[in-house]
């Protein structure tokens, strides 16, 4: 529900749509329900009691990410009593986040809240201490060493190594899963009678040795650190650098940007990195026309990317001076201006800005001349400035129709007799 009100964008004090304001109310006034759950204050612990053991079980699902953690405790008459000792739930960023990330979130989570407790409850046999989780990858994960893992991985990998170690991690199915209830989500009205949230799975009160057998943990080819095999002769730079005369050799743009992204992949195969079938995808196509923007605009703008890099503004002898712009994410630069606050796509709003004396912009403006069936200026003008903003744009597309054989022969004159 909260995710679902933080998506719709809406201002603190606009009202929501109907359909959401519905679902609010439904949501409140169940919130009543809440009531009727009591919660004894003392754990079943007793005098007689011979044993105490700590599980934790942690999920996520696209929405959320949760802990919940029971203590069990065993009398010396063998019977184990079950009780909730904390719980915590997260809601899932907006950023979009892969599962199994997420399902690392909720371990790291699980990690933070068993800790003090261990501690409080005086439980130092680690063997007493169990975490649980359904996913195999987080095992996996858990199981190897951190710097085997990307970055994020690893991070968090060793801060749950830290606090709860690895080798208390265990596996346990989905659907026998407390902490599923809350990454779920669960009515108010439901709760109360929810045995699997509020005593753990069935399994877990009977002793050890009749639990179910649980699924040995697999291996995983998820987020591996990328070994830095590559020739250090081969970088982008190196790359960059070399493919420039290419577009002088190729007579189109398309030619130019498969050719770019065959030679892309090349690098990416002895990188050892995996891609698609035969073909170039779309992907690997739109990649290598930003590579060709950058290595223009890296040939032509060198002193003023420099500029934007080091001081955020270009000085007054440059021919972008006038211009607004910045860098990009992917250190592409952009033109800002009177229609920043329209709601275009960004990058209309934002075109790049290219230069003029350019053969790879001869290929795009030839590229865009034929795409709009042999169009006259004004025609490719408004298709360039979609994405571009060309330097002396007008004069360049008017060489472009000018030395076009096709268009050449439609302006000629007719013979009179
Ligand atoms: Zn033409």
């Amino acid at each position: 529900m909260i995710q679902k009100l933080w998506l719709s964008r809406s201002g603190w004090d606009n009202d929501l749509e109907k359909a959401l304001q519905d679902e609010w109310q439904n949501y409140r006034s169940s919130l009543t329900e809440l009531e009727k759950i009591k919660i004894t204050r003392w754990f079943s612990y007793t005098s007689t009691a011979c044993k105490m053991e700590l599980h934790g079980f942690c999920d996520a699902s696209i929405k959320a990410y949760a802990a919940v953690v029971h203590l069990v405790v065993t009398n010396k008459s063998g019977s184990r009593q079950i009780s909730l000792v904390a719980a915590k739930s997260k809601v899932a960023p907006i950023k979009t986040i892969s599962l199994p990330r997420l399902e690392l979130s909720g371990a790291a989570l699980l990690a933070k809240l068993t800790r003090p407790m261990i501690c409080v409850l005086k439980i130092m046999n680690w063997s007493e201490v169990r975490a649980w989780t359904d996913s195999q990858i987080v095992l996996a994960w858990l199981q190897g060493h951190p710097s085997k893992w990307t970055t994020v991985v690893a991070n968090r990998t060793a801060e749950i190594h830290h606090l709860l170690g690895k080798n208390i991690w265990r596996h346990v199915p989905s659907k026998q899963n407390p902490a599923d209830c809350a990454s779920r989500g669960v009515l108010p009205l439901e709760l109360p009678n929810l045995d699997l949230w509020w005593r753990g799975p069935e399994w877990l009160s009977i002793p050890e040795q009749f639990w179910p057998n649980r699924a040995t943990c697999e291996s995983t080819d998820e987020e591996v650190r990328k070994s830095a095999t590559c020739n250090s002769t081969l970088t982008n730079d190196h790359l960059d650098n070399n493919i420039l005369g290419l577009q002088n050799r190729l007579s189109t743009f398309t030619k130019l940007i498969r050719v770019t992204s065959y030679v892309r992949r090349f690098m990416s195969v002895i990188k050892k990195v995996k891609h698609g079938g035969s073909f170039i995808t779309a992907t690997e196509f739109n990649a290598s026309v930003f590579t060709w923007i950058r290595i223009v605009q890296g040939h032509h703008f060198a002193h003023e990317i420099f500029q934007l890099q080091k001081r955020k503004v270009i000085n007054g002898n440059s021919s972008l001076s006038k211009l607004g712009n910045f860098l990009d994410e992917n250190g592409i630069l952009r033109m800002t201006g009177r229609l920043y606050h329209s709601e275009l796509n960004y990058n209309e709003r934002f075109p790049i800005i290219l230069p003029d004396k350019s053969p790879f912009v001869r290929l795009l403006l030839e590229k865009v001349h034929r795409e709009t069936l042999h169009g006259g200026a004004q025609l490719m003008l408004n298709v360039l400035n979609r994405n571009y903003w060309i330097i002396g744009a007008r004069n360049q597309i008017r060489q472009v129709i000018h030395k076009c054989i096709t268009c050449y022969k439609e302006r000629a004159a007719v013979q009179t007799q």
